[in-house]
């Protein structure tokens, strides 16, 4: 009951959308029984899924860190602002609801490079009428144009506190893209009491699995490049980890106890507070 039976959407992109090469929003809708995909995407998550079986449950222990760090952001730390990059295809609950139904005045802004993405701006922008939500068409590797989006300036307050989201979206750059450099300039623009949450897959704890994967992404020309936690830890560099640290995802404040096996997902997880 894990999609087989998807009804196929019209093999028709909206403008701008390759709907023939695979791309990671797509592949990731289709695991998570979205409908916003195409036969190529189908056919990397399922060469993705041949290398690691349990990918559709990652994808779900992935978007449960979503949920439980922004209640942790909104409930406990204050956090009123949200930046976050990679969004994805909407799926609920998207960060801005679950962020609004602790504290509806929050007000995020989403950004991402796809245009599918783009052409379901309008759900993520649903906002509560007493906060917001706004969505920026912007790529990563150009944080500078982020930052000066009229959207972001006129959104969010600066000066306040943001807590900055990567979730799942850094493995997508190379090296060569200088995704630490890139992320820099976005937390050097937060003030003080800023937060950085991240989750990043990782080939530490199933190597095997993982190298499978990454080689068929790079067969089916999309980018992969798991990352060890020392590398995830370095994203954080000069803001104070917020406990239990870099942690694989499932491990990360669990709200229903401590799972079995914290290691079934392989992503690194974590939170940390800018001085
Ligand atoms: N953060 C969501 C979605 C992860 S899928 C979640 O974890 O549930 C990764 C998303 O990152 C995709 O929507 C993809 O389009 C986006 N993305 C990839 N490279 C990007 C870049 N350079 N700039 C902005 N977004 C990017």
């Amino acid at each position: 009951s894990h999609g087989e039976t998807d009804v196929e959407i019209e093999d028709r992109p909206p403008s701008g959308v390759d709907a023939s090469v695979p791309h990671s929003a797509r592949v990731y809708d289709w695991w998570l029984g979205g409908k916003d995909n195409f036969a190529v995407d189908r056919a990397m998550g399922s060469a993705l899924i041949e290398a690691i079986p349990t990918l559709r449950t990652m994808a779900k222990e992935n978007r449960r860190f979503v949920h439980r760090v922004a209640r942790y952001l909104v409930g406990e730390a204050g956090i009123r602002q949200f930046v976050d990059v990679g969004t994805g295809i909407p799926t609920r609950p998207n960060l801005h609801e679950v962020a609004q139904s602790v504290a509806p005045e929050t007000r995020v802004v989403y950004v991402d490079n796809d245009p599918i993405v783009l052409a379901h701006a309008r759900a993520l922008m649903m906002s509560t009428p007493e906060g917001r939500s706004e969505y920026i068409h912007a790529d990563l590797r150009e944080p500078e144009k982020i930052l000066v989006d009229a959207r972001l300036t006129e959104t969010l307050d600066l000066t306040r506190p943001v807590a900055l989201t990567l979730i799942a979206v850094l493995m997508l750059l190379r090296d060569a893209d200088d995704p630490a450099g890139k992320l820099r300039t976005l937390m050097d623009a937060l003030p003080s009491g800023s937060y950085l949450a991240i989750t990043h897959p990782t080939a530490d704890f199933n190597p095997a699995e993982m190298n499978a994967a990454v080689a068929a992404a790079t067969q089916g020309r999309m980018t992969l490049v798991p990352r060890s936690r020392a590398e995830v830890e370095r994203f954080f560099e000069g803001w104070d980890l917020v406990d239990p640290g870099v942690v694989p995802v499932m491990a990360w404040r669990p709200e229903d106890g401590a799972p079995e096996d914290p290691h079934a997902a392989y992503y690194w997880a974590g939170l940390a507070r800018k001085p």
